[in-house]
């Protein structure tokens, strides 16, 4: 089923590519221009359409009726080409042939010129794992590529490539595809294989596939062997092995209750089931999300959510419960958690950490706000320590004014001014003398 799926689906113009427009825009205009470069680099995560997209520019600029933006899809070279066939369209796996020998066999074929299209075509997946001698094989051939050569390198991690490979090939960056790309990709395959299905269904897998359009449809298989003919969220959450809403609501009640038992009785159940652990801390992260904007929304919220009237008054309840502040940390602390979890030994035993630390955080909120309090006490004294200093400085200040004022008040004195005025005069007496 998965591969029926899949192979039925695969695109094989420019068009039926679900997203990066840009890169089919510009790809089929080369095409339709007769402007191909000899060297391509698509770098982007894994599942987004690299090597569909090099499949099809390798069809459509050898399709019979190049120059042209699409393939045709009917000519002998198309149709050997869709079938994996075509001698002039070379597929390598750069993780198996990493050797520097293959490459040199390789270079040898490339200078034979194409059999029965214009161009000899090297596709070249997971690219980064070739080895650095094939790397230098290659650039040989890169440097001087022959007029009939087009070479694809298709990679997960450009950054591993070699600078001179990059700087001589037209670089292409596929962006991971967005929820509603996929949804409505499924959407538009259930429908033509007349299958029914729930909206929360379809967005379930698509938030699985995570940008994936390849793992998208292959979950959409797999749910679809199992659950028959009706694509529903509960068979999704089954077969994934993604936890539902019932267990989350059980989750934060046991978390407001402080209920480490029920807690510990949680991570037990996700151990047993085999749960998808890291889907699971990502889901968990959106329902503090959505517990926060209800918490500032209230009502409002649902403009952004959508939910049913029950749902939203259950979690609205909930949110007075946690509080704001409560749930702004907790929801930093999951977010953080998704970083790091995934990455220990034993995550399990992590996420058991993280589930007795979020009940007891309002506890240690408690000791954040005491810290505060200290803080404050502390500033409080340095104001008024600063207030006193300025006291004296302005009594000070005051009186050094206050001299002065005397000062000249004593020089204006009509007896002190003769005393002065005759003092000077002496002076004067003395000089001239
Ligand atoms: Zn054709």
């Amino acid at each position: 089923m998965s591969i029926q799926l899949t192979r039925k689906y695969r695109p094989q113009t420019f068009a039926e590519v679900v997203g990066q427009d840009f890169i089919k825009q510009v790809l089929s205009r080369a095409a339709l221009e007769n402007k191909v470069a000899h060297v391509y680099l698509f770098s982007g995560t894994r599942g987004v359409g690299k090597t569909t997209i090099a499949r099809i520019l390798a069809k459509t600029i050898n399709c019979e009726k190049f120059p042209t933006a699409e393939p045709c899809n009917k000519c002998s070279n198309c149709i050997a080409i869709t079938k994996g066939i075509s001698p002039d369209v070379l597929e390598i796996d750069g993780a198996s042939h990493t050797g520097v020998d293959n490459v040199r066999k390789l270079r040898e074929d490339v200078f034979l010129p194409p059999i029965s299209g214009n161009y000899k075509v090297i596709i070249i997946d997971e690219a980064h794992m070739l080895s650095k001698a094939a790397f230098n094989a290659f650039l040989k051939t890169l440097e001087e590529p022959p007029k009939h050569c087009v070479f694809i390198f298709a990679t997960t991690e450009p950054e591993r490539f070699p600078i001179t490979i990059i700087s001589r090939s037209q670089h292409y960056v596929f962006n991971a595809l967005t929820q509603s790309q996929i949804e409505s990709h499924l959407q538009n395959i259930l429908n033509l294989e007349g299958i029914k299905y729930e909206l929360q269904a379809i967005s379930l897998i698509a938030k699985r596939a995570d940008g994936s359009i390849r793992d998208s449809m292959s979950l959409l298989a797999q749910v679809l062997a199992l659950s028959g003919n009706e694509l529903q969220e509960e068979d999704v959450r089954k077969i994934l092995g993604l936890a539902g809403e019932e267990l989350f609501q059980r989750l934060f009640e046991s978390l407001i209750q402080e209920n480490l038992i029920e807690l510990h009785n949680l991570v037990e159940y996700l151990r047993e089931q085999g749960l998808d652990l890291g889907f699971f801390i990502k889901e968990f992260g959106l329902y503090w999300r959505n517990l926060f904007l209800i918490a500032q929304l209230k009502n409002e919220a649902n403009k952004i959510l959508g939910w049913e009237r029950d749902k939203l008054d259950y979690w609205i309840n909930l949110s007075k419960q946690f509080g704001i502040k409560r749930i702004h940390a907790s929801w930093q602390m999951v977010v953080e958690a998704q970083r790091t979890i995934l990455k220990n030994v034993d995550p399990i035993l992590d996420l058991e950490l993280l589930f007795f630390n979020l009940a007891y955080l309002s506890k240690l909120l408690g000791v954040e706000e005491l810290i505060i309090e200290d803080k404050r006490g502390e500033i409080e004294n340095k104001i008024s320590l600063e207030k006193n200093l300025n006291l004296t400085l302005k009594k000070r200040t005051e009186k050094i004014l206050n001299e002065k004022k005397d000062d000249q008040e004593i020089k204006e004195h009509p007896l002190v001014k003769k005393i002065i005025e005759e003092f000077d005069a002496r002076i004067l007496a003395v000089v001239k003398s």
